[in-house]
C-alpha cells in the first residue's frame, strides 16, 4: 500500500534525521515493502493515520496494548499521576503498589525490579543468573528474541553443541561465545548441549510462548523438561514473558503451563504503553540485586510514577474484568478465519492463538521452531500484508511476528477484518 501524503513527507524527513526513519527497525516495513505510515492517534481497536485514514490494529504497540489504545481507565490515572509531576528520582508510592500486584498475581515472583524496558530485564536476569551460580554460559532458543543485549544477538555455531556467532556487527565473540542456541520445542537438543556444558551453564532463558517468529506454542512436555534439566544441571530457567505476561493468562505462561521459573522478565502489559520493564524472582535470588546485594543494576528513570500508575491500572482492569478466556475465543476465530480464507485460495496455512496472541503461518504446517517457520511464503505475505493495510487491516509488518488482540476488538472488527483478508489473500494468491 502507498502511504499518504503526510507520512510520506514524514518519512522523508524522519529519512534525514534517524537511521532508517525509525527508532526500532521492524518499524520501517522492511519485510514488506512498502512506506511505513505515521499515526496520529488511537482509540480501542483502531490507529487513525497522518493522513485520516483508519486501521484494525492488531500490532497494538507490540504487545502493550490489550486493553486498546486510550483506555478511559488508564488514561484517567496516567493524568491523576503526571499533574502530580513526571519523576522525582526518589521512591513513590506507585513503585510499591505495582510490584505488590505483580507479586499477588505471579507466585514464582517474591520481590520484583523494575527497569525501563525488556531489554534491560532480560539483560540483568541474566546478570544476576551469571552471578547467582558463579557460571558464565547461557543457553536460548532460535528464533527466540530477548532484546538487543549483546549476549541475545547470537546465532548458532555450526554443531548443535557449540557456542555461540555474533548475529549483529559490533557484537564481541567473545561475548556470544558464552550464549548456546538450540532449536524450541527440542528436549533433546537442550540435554545434548547440557551434556558438554551443564557444568559451566547459568541459566536457560526461553520465550515459553514465541512471539518472535511467529507465534510458536510450546510442544507438551517441553517446558516440564526445561525445568527439569535446568534443576539436575544446577542451571536457573528465566522465563522472559516481556510478551506473555498478564497477555496469555492474567499469571502469564507460568501459570498457563503449569511451571515455576526462577526468574521470570515482564515489560510491555505492565507497562501500558510506557517504557518499563521488570524481573523478578524468589527473594533469596532477587535479595542478591544491589543494594540488597552485589549485583549492580541501576536506572535513573526506573520505576517511573506515570508508568507504574499506567500499568497499575492496566492490571486492575484485567484482575476485574479476566477477559482471557474471551481473547482467546476471539483471537481463535481470527485465526480459523484467515487459514479457512487462505484456503480458499489456494494458499497453505497454518495457525495458533494462545490467549490474546494468535499467528499465521503461509506454509504448510506444523510449525514447531524457527527453521518450520522459515518455510513461509515471504511474497505473498508481502502483497497480502499491503493489500491489508489498504483495507484498513493493520497486522504487524513481518510474517515472523506474532498479532495480539485486545479487549477492544469486537465482533464486528473480527468480521470485518475477515472480509478484507478474504480479498487480499485472494488479490496476493492471483499476483503469486
Ligand atoms: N523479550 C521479549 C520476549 C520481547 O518480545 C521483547 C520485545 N519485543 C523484548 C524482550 C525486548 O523488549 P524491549 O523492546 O522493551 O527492549
Amino acid at each position: 500500500m502507498n502511504a499518504g501524503q503526510r507520512s510520506r513527507e514524514l518519512n522523508e524527513r524522519a529519512r534525514r534525521v534517524s537511521p532508517g526513519g525509525v527508532n526500532s527497525p521492524v518499524r520501517a516495513f522492511g519485510a514488506v515493502g512498502g512506506e511505513p505510515f505515521f499515526t496520529a492517534n488511537g482509540s480501542g481497536s483502531r490507529l487513525r493515520d497522518v493522513d485520516g485514514k483508519e486501521y484494525i490494529d492488531y500490532v497494538l504497540s507490540w504487545g502493550p496494548l490489550i486493553l486498546g489504545h486510550a483506555h478511559p481507565y488508564v488514561t484517567e490515572a496516567v493524568q491523576r499521576a503526571v499533574e502530580k509531576g513526571t519523576h522525582y528520582g526518589t521512591s513513590t508510592p506507585e513503585e510499591v503498589a505495582l510490584a505488590e500486584k505483580i507479586v499477588a498475581l505471579m507466585p514464582s515472583i517474591e520481590m520484583v525490579r523494575f527497569v525501563n524496558s525488556g531489554t534491560e530485564a532480560t539483560m540483568s536476569a541474566v546478570r544476576l543468573a551469571r552471578a547467582a551460580t558463579g557460571r558464565d554460559l547461557i543457553l536460548k532458543f532460535e528464533g527466540c528474541y530477548h532484546g538487543h543485549g549483546d549476549s541475545f544477538l547470537a546465532k548458532a555455531g555450526s554443531g548443535m553443541a557449540t557456542l555461540g556467532l555474533p548475529s549483529s556487527p559490533g557484537v564481541p565473540q567473545e561475548v556470544t561465545r558464552l550464549t548456546l542456541t538450540v532449536p524450541f520445542n527440542d528436549a533433546g537438543a537442550v540435554s545434548e548441549a547440557l551434556a558438554h556444558h551443564g557444568e559451566r551453564l547459568a541459566a536457560v532463558i526461553v520465550e515459553p510462548v514465541v512471539g518472535n517468529a511467529g507465534l510458536i506454542p510450546p510442544q507438551p512436555g517441553f517446558l516440564e523438561s526445561l525445568r527439569e534439566q535446568t534443576r539436575r544441571v544446577g542451571a536457573l530457567l528465566i522465563f522472559d514473558e516481556v510478551m506473555t505476561g498478564f497477555r496469555v493468562a492474567l499469571g502469564g505462561a507460568q501459570a498457563r503451563y503449569g511451571i515455576e521459573p526462577d526468574l521470570t522478565t515482564l515489560g510491555k502489559v505492565i507497562g501500558a504503553g510506557f517504557p518499563v520493564g521488570a524481573y523478578g524472582g524468589a527473594r533469596e535470588l532477587m535479595g542478591q540485586v544491589a543494594p540488597a546485594g552485589g549485583v549492580y543494576q541501576a536506572g535513573t528513570l526506573s520505576g517511573n510514577p506515570v508508568a507504574m500508575a499506567a500499568g497499575l491500572a492496566q492490571l486492575e482492569v484485567l484482575e476485574r474484568q479476566d477477559p482471557y478466556g474471551m481473547l482467546e475465543e476471539q483471537a481463535a476465530r481470527l485465526v480459523d478465519g484467515i487459514v479457512q480464507a487462505a484456503r480458499r485460495h489456494g494458499v497453505p496455512a497454518t495457525g495458533a492463538a494462545v490467549g490474546s496472541m494468535w499467528g499465521v503461518y503461509f506454509c504448510e504446517g506444523p510449525v514447531r521452531n524457527f527453521q518450520d517457520a522459515m518455510r513461509v511464503d515471504r511474497e505473498l505475505f508481502s502483497a497480502y500484508h499491503g493489500e491489508c493495510l489498504a483495507g484498513g487491516v493493520f497486522f504487524a509488518p513481518s510474517p515472523f511476528e506474532a498479532g495480539f488482540i485486545s479487549t477492544a476488538h469486537s465482533e464486528a472488527d473480527v468480521d470485518q477484518t475477515l472480509a478484507v483478508v478474504d480479498r487480499s489473500l485472494a488479490k496476493a494468491a492471483r499476483a503469486g
